[in-house]
């Protein structure tokens, strides 16, 4: 017996032994195609490029303390992040994940209004089904109650307004920019319920991952809020952590809402599973607040800016934007996109097909016409990714949860590399899973 404390205490998973383009192999030489775990490895799992990057790195220093130095890989990775990144954001601060991308930026933004004198705004303001990280401060600005509920009395107070939703939210006869209207507005109305000058930030996905399934905000939904957070100087935090570095077929998500927001978090992608790494990045004018304040800020964490992590990001960014992989995973989003809709567009089951890019939703319902989601007990979006996994497939499934305010979905999010025939193997292992997970269930 392993002595490996598992996510799942009841799961024993294969291990698993090799990687091999986008495929993990295991221990019995059984293949799995990676159609995004969690929207990680976009580069698959042999990137030469990447690999070289990390051993180069190591043979000239594995680590080095930011408390007293930088690194020839960090400062280069900012730099790049830099010069690509949308609007004013100018300053990146390297972490080792997503959670401790958000938590940085949930700081970050705390201590800007605090140095500026107005230590009231203590706010955050986040919009329900959202995912934002597992650590507390994280966890208490994520919007998804299964996730919350144990850990309540632990959370910090923040409000949760609703998330920008067509397939649901768009009532009878209202257009989509009615609709986008209508719920960024709500944004407002919480600032102005709450006083504005006690909230510090919002904070969303700009294409909502884990907890909704790829959904997109309407043209013009992000376009109000940052109109709203402009207005009442509260700072607009973007979370792209699973929607960035590419995998929409943009570098940065938002670049599609034609915004840029105050603060944007990045991971997954920029490590592409080679090294844990993630990113804050800050526009000039909060940098320059820390700056001439206190000069300091007070935060971190013993590997933040960590060289090898670093040396990996920078390759991965460079194969997106040096090596055409961006224009690749818009070209293949293109393909992936046609074959879903060609084959599930008239399911029964299937309620909405969603997405951008690599990053693709399918919502699963009992019924089409009514959307009404699939009773949550029977735990469809599980025995789809079991029946996934047993049929050699790796995707993200999520739902039935006890807001009931959605169906079940399943992500996928394959590396940008995919080449026609894995579309076809995507969808084929797809169609053939959800009718295990349905068929168990007698449904057909
Ligand atoms: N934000 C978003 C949008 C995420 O999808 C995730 C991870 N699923 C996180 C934050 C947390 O990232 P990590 O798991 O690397 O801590």
């Amino acid at each position: 017996m392993s002595h490996i404390f598992p996510r799942h205490t009841a799961m024993r998973p294969p291990r698993a032994k090799k990687g091999d383009g986008c495929y993990i192999v295991d221990e019995t030489g059984k293949r799995y195609f990676d159609a995004g775990g969690a929207a990680i490895d976009c580069l698959g799992h042999s990137d030469e490029k990447v690999t070289k990057a990390i051993k180069d790195q190591l043979d000239k220093i594995a680590f080095a303390h930011t408390g007293f130095f930088t690194s020839d890989s960090a400062e280069a990775l900012a730099d790049r992040l830099a010069e690509f990144a949308p609007g004013d954001l100018d300053r990146v601060y390297l972490v080792s994940g997503g959670s401790e991308a958000t938590e940085a930026a949930i700081k970050l933004a705390r201590q800007y209004h605090l140095e500026r004198g107005e230590g009231k705004r203590a706010r955050i303001i986040a919009r329900l089904q959202s995912y934002h990280g597992n650590t507390l401060g994280a966890l208490s600005a994520g919007g998804n109650m299964w996730r919350r509920e144990p850990f309540g009395p632990l959370l910090v107070e923040m409000s949760h307004i609703d998330p920008c939703y067509a397939y649901r939210g768009q009532r009878d006869g209202e257009s989509l920019e009615d609709y986008g209207l209508r719920v960024a507005n709500a944004l407002e109305a919480e600032i102005l319920k709450q006083g504005p000058d006690t909230v510090a930030a919002f904070i969303a996905e700009p294409v909502v991952g884990a907890t909704m399934g790829a959904v997109t905000a309407v043209p013009g939904y992000f376009k109000r809020i940052r109109e709203i957070c402009d207005k009442y100087g509260v700072l607009l935090i973007l979370d792209e952590v699973m929607c960035g570095m590419g995998r929409t077929g943009y570098l940065y998500a938002c670049e599609a809402d034609g915004i840029a927001p105050d603060i944007l978090c990045i991971a997954k992608g920029l490590g592409a599973g080679y090294q844990p790494i993630g990113a804050m990045l800050c526009t000039k004018q909060i940098y320059e607040t820390i700056e001439e304040g206190t000069g300091f800020f007070q935060h971190g964490h013993s590997y933040i800016g960590h060289p090898t992590a670093a040396a990996a990001g920078g390759a991965v960014l460079s194969r997106l934007v040096d090596d055409g992989l961006l224009e690749r995973c818009r070209e293949m989003g293109g393909k992936l996109e046609t074959a879903l809709q060609e084959r599930f567009g008239q399911n029964p089951h299937v309620g909405d097909l969603r997405g951008r890019g690599l990053f693709r939703g399918i919502e699963l319902v009992a019924d089409r016409e009514t959307k009404e989601p699939f009773d949550p007990s029977l735990k469809i979006n599980a025995a789809i990714k079991k029946a996934a996994f047993a049929r050699g497939l790796m995707c993200y499934p999520f739902g039935g949860t006890i807001d009931g305010k959605r169906g079940d979905h399943i992500l996928v999010a394959p590396p940008f590399i995919i080449e026609d025939s894995h579309v076809d193997e995507i969808v084929d292992t797809l169609d053939g899973a959800i009718k295990d997970a349905l068929g168990a269930q007698g449904i057909a």
